[in-house]
């Protein structure tokens, strides 16, 4: 069944190198929320990279009620805006969503196949967790925010880790379109220190050897391998780590469209503007046509519910 190698994250550990890390494959996930929008080809293909690596983050989060929120800016490129989060349901689905402002014309100068550094210009990546603070206090919500910098998001990524967090880490994203649709494939691998797997963290060192074994080895992965629908993940992370002792392969997510968008929090939104303010945004029924910027659909507010 291809459709059982699709929107699914793995987590893993290597407890003999340290290892953990995240594989995903996302395939109609990225056509339905694409489907809201209609986006260009360029677009649609930097937001399919967004997902994957939202999801690749996402996963990592240890409770339901969290969230990953990457968010990529610039105040010079062709794309002003990308927002791709993460949120796991009640059934523990993690729920991904997104969508990008850019400039059209800008885009159709570039030609058709424009770098990350030619789609935002100088711009930067701000990657958010929010996690529901223990009662220690640990989670709570996290912030780091990076420069757009190197070939893709997941280089940009990368830096995010090194930077924010002081993990070594690897991040390739491939993204592929066909007759069928989109497909996004991922991996995350991050080295943590001696004895660490599953704990928090302490202190770190670069120079391990085992850091750089895995590295290698990850850099064998085919893009072909990681988008193929009809490859388990399970078997991908074989074929990069058959030579070690044991890979534990922790936890099978499945992904999904959603959107969390409610007439309620728009209502809530207006309600803060002057009411006269609201009348010019009404149209001639009398609602006010809120469009969600990720999911494309329109909720009309009544004008008629207003108490202010
Ligand atoms: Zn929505």
């Amino acid at each position: 069944m291809p459709e059982a190698q699709m929107d699914i994250a793995l987590g893993f550990t290597i407890p003999s190198r340290n290892v953990r890390g995240r594989i995903v494959r996302l395939g109609p996930v990225v056509d339905d929320v694409l489907s809201a929008h209609a986006y260009p080809p360029a677009i649609a293909r930097l937001l399919a990279e967004a997902l994957a690596l939202a999801a690749l983050l996402g996963t990592t989060l240890k409770d339901v009620g969290g969230q990953l929120t990457m968010q990529a800016q610039t105040e010079n490129g062709a794309v002003s805006l990308l927002v791709a989060d993460y949120k796991p349901d009640a059934q523990g689905i993690g729920d991904l969503r997104g969508y990008v402002q850019f400039d059209v014309d800008r885009l159709v100068e570039m030609g058709g196949d424009p770098s990350l550094f030619g789609l935002f210009g100088k711009g930067y990546l701000a990657i958010t967790f929010d996690q529901i603070a223990n009662e220690q206090g640990v989670g709570g919500r996290y912030q780091g925010i990076v420069p757009l910098e190197g070939a893709s998001l997941g280089k940009a990524a990368e830096h995010y880790f090194a930077q924010s967090e002081q993990i070594p880490s690897f991040v390739q994203i491939d993204v592929r379109q066909d007759a069928d649709g989109w497909i996004a494939g991922g991996v995350l691998i991050q080295h943590l220190p001696e004895g660490e797997v599953g704990r928090e963290r302490l202190h770190v060192r670069h120079d391990q050897p085992e850091c750089e074994h895995v590295q290698i080895l990850a850099e064998t992965l085919k893009a072909e391998e990681l988008t193929d629908p009809e490859l388990a993940l399970e078997e991908v992370l074989w074929r990069l780590f058959h030579e070690e002792d044991e890979v534990r392969v922790t936890a099978r997510t499945g992904l999904a469209k959603g959107c969390r968008c409610n007439i309620t929090h728009f209502r809530d939104v207006l309600s803060r503007f002057p009411a006269p303010d609201r009348v010019e945004m009404a149209d001639e029924q009398g609602n006010i046509n809120v469009d969600c910027a990720f999911c494309s659909r329109i909720f009309p507010v009544s004008l008629a519910g207003f108490s202010n």
